[in-house]
């Protein structure tokens, strides 16, 4: 296809100790300029590997990718290390959640900041500074000229954030994959980096994957939503649709742990029991019929036998009919 960012069929799989662990299996997905893809789930969804993956940051000796991830018409899962290092940073960049572990101790945030646009854009320490300045101011940090100079440890947690954030737009990338950019703040400020990133976006044009296990986080910040769950994405759609008139039970459960948007949903919710399966050994069928309340709706054991398929586009991967899904949600799930 010809979209901007482009996963087909995407399998990882690393070998660890224990056995294979199935980690992404058999992904798709689209992502255009200027938008914004929230990807939502549980830890161990998937959804991480997935990234690093995209931004070929896997460990090549104990991972296995199969399947296509093209950037922009550049194919990203056969190229070269030094391919990949030259897109980081400058085409596409990361932003995590630990700002501790993402900037150095021993450097200025400046320093740091200055880095990658030095690196990929050849200009001398003293330009690099100037832009580090540049880019404090455009992530809200007072004064960007005195504390161009300080140290991660004199910033507070959410000045940490605004300082990775600023890293990873100094070269205006046309991709910026956050993962879980938020989880480790307090509500307040956590809105506030949200905000940030949208109007940076708007500014510089990136299309954005949002990673989070927080569907409120990403609902008022992407466009399109795909839900993962063991591996594999069960529910795509628009924001709208997916808040709306979700499809899939496994995203009916994470509604339930959205307050934020349906706080008047939330008291009739519980949330999903069980826990996700090991991906050393996936369930067969429908990997979440081990959690499931609605595998007797479907009937004839089909849920624990045979996969349901993702389509492409707005859609969902669950044996449910169109109708039941429709009426389900709506007669069990929504506010009546
Ligand atoms: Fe539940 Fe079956 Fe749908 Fe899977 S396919 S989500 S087990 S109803
Ligand atoms: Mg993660």
């Amino acid at each position: 296809s010809g979209a901007f960012l482009s996963v087909r069929d995407l399998y990882v799989r690393f070998s660890t100790e224990d056995g294979i662990v199935k980690a992404v299996d058999g992904l798709s997905f689209d992502l255009e300029r200027g938008k914004t893809l929230g990807i939502v789930g549980e830890s161990g969804s998937g959804k991480s590997v997935t990234n690093l993956t995209v931004l070929g940051l896997h460990n090549p000796r104990t991972t296995e990718v199969a399947g296509e991830i093209v950037l922009d018409g550049q194919e990203l899962t056969g190229a070269s290390n030094r391919t990949l290092e030259k897109l980081r940073g400058d085409k596409m960049a990361m932003i995590f959640q630990d700002s501790l572990t993402a900037l150095s101790p021993y450097y200025t945030v400046g320093r740091q900041i200055a880095e990658p646009y030095v690196k990929h854009r050849g200009v001398s320490k003293r330009e690099g500074r100037a832009r580090a300045i540049e880019m404090l101011e455009k992530v809200g940090i007072p004064q960007p000229k005195l504390r161009v100079d300080d140290y991660p440890h004199q910033f507070s947690g959410g000045m940490r954030q605004r300082a990775m954030i600023a890293m990873a737009l100094v070269c205006n990338p046309d991709l910026l994959i956050a993962d879980e950019p938020t989880t480790a703040l307090d509500v307040t400020v956590q809105a506030q980096i949200l905000d940030l990133l949208k109007d940076l976006q708007q500014e510089f044009g990136s299309a954005i994957i949002l990673i989070t296990h927080d569907l409120g986080v990403v609902s008022n910040i992407a466009d399109d939503l795909l839900v993962m769950y063991a591996g594999k994405a069960v529910e795509r759609g628009s924001v709208r649709q997916l808040i709306n008139e979700p499809q899939h039970p496994y995203t009916w459960g994470l509604l339930g742990s959205m307050p934020r948007l349906m706080s008047d949903v939330t008291e009739q919710l519980t949330p999903i029991p069980g826990a996700p399966p090991s991906l050393l050994a996936p369930p067969p069928g429908c990997s979440f019929h081990t959690r499931c309340g609605f595998t007797d709706l479907v009937g004839g054991g089909r849920c624990s036998a045979e996969r349901p398929v993702l389509p492409e586009g707005r859609g969902s991967a669950c044996h449910l009919t169109d109708e039941q899904k429709r009426s389900v949600f709506i007669e069990t799930i929504q506010p009546r």
